[in-house]
């Protein structure tokens, strides 16, 4: 278990972090979001030990995790962190830079491991390419294998997939925090994209101003979003009477006392986003067909 306690941070006068306290069980994989600049990147490396709190504590098992006035060496070996900004050899090969941190006095299962670790980051086509060759997400992929090369405890990943383009990152998603699930490794990603963490976060946890906005499982934030920066996480959304309604639960009906009027219909793959004027006021609504502008529609808030 991942224990926080009352956990105030500032890099000067401001605070960044303003007493957090919440815990992770382990084997768990928690999502850690927020607009850019709300401090996830700073809780990442306060977890790791690369400042000193200003007050509070952080307790893996009855470990104590401190910073660097209390550490000659930052990040306890049974934790791994990758960066937003990975640092890898570009010098030497894909298998050579995960393999670095693998014991030579095994070389059979050194190698095993290697091409293992080669298969979840789906990399396994370029183990002899030199690093400095690859694009900025085929390394972010070998940053990723070499944390988990020595197998750690607790991952630490600050926004792990963004260099990675669109037609690679389901899958790779997929993989790793399947990996990370099946060796019941703690898993604390920080992320501004509900792509990585709908289907695989057991637990989210949203900063804004701050704090701890929001912490749960996101089934539960979804279907009871209390601010509208929960519900903005999960896709389009309105507030009508008070009542935060997403896209999606707004439908077209013949006749009710929400009457708009269209004004864009967004392709969306499987359908259209609907903007249409309510009131004067611009409205969401998810639909199967492109809806021509100004078209008079109905509106009805499914249950
Ligand atoms: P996020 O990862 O959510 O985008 P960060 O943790 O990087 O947010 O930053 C949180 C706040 O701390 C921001 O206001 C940022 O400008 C500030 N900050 C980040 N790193 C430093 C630093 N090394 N020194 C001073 N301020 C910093
Ligand atoms: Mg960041």
């Amino acid at each position: 278990m991942l224990n926080v306690k009352n956990l105030i941070f500032s890099y000067n006068k401001t605070p960044v972090l303003k007493d957090l306290t919440f815990k992770v069980v382990q084997g768990e994989n928690l999502a850690i979001i927020g607009e850019s600049g709300s401090g996830k990147s700073t809780l990442l490396k306060l977890l790791y030990g690369e400042y000193d709190l200003n007050f509070g504590n952080i307790h893996w098992k009855d470990i104590e995790i401190l910073g660097p006035k209390h550490n000659l060496v930052v990040g306890p070996d049974f934790m791994k962190y990758v960066a937003q900004e990975f640092e890898l050899m570009p010098f030497i090969s894909v298998e050579e830079n995960i393999g670095k941190f693998l014991s030579n006095f095994f070389p059979k299962e050194k190698k095993q491991r290697t091409a293992e670790l080669l298969e979840v980051v789906e990399l396994t086509a370029f183990a002899k390419t030199k690093v400095k060759t690859l694009s900025g997400g085929q390394k972010q992929r070998v940053a990723l294998a070499r944390a988990l090369a020595k197998q750690p405890e607790i991952i630490l990943l600050d926004e792990p997939f963004s260099h990675i383009d669109n037609f690679k990152k389901q899958s790779l998603r997929r993989s790793v925090f399947k990996y990370l699930k099946n060796k019941n490794i703690t898993c604390i990603v920080a992320t501004h994209d509900n792509n990585d963490v709908l289907g695989f976060a057991n637990k989210m946890m949203l900063l804004n101003n701050n704090q701890i906005e929001a912490y749960d499982t996101p089934e539960a934030l979804y279907q009871n979003p209390k601010t509208s920066l929960v519900a903005s996480f999960f896709g389009e959304f309105n507030i009508i009477n008070d009542k935060i309604i997403y896209a999606n639960q707004l439908k077209l009906v013949k006749n009710s006392n929400l009457k708009a009027t269209v004004i864009t219909s967004y392709f969306r793959g499987n359908s259209y986003l609907i903007e249409a004027d309510l009131n004067g006021n611009s409205v969401f609504f998810e639909n199967d067909l492109h809806i021509k502008k100004d078209e008079l529609v109905y509106l009805k808030a499914s249950d």
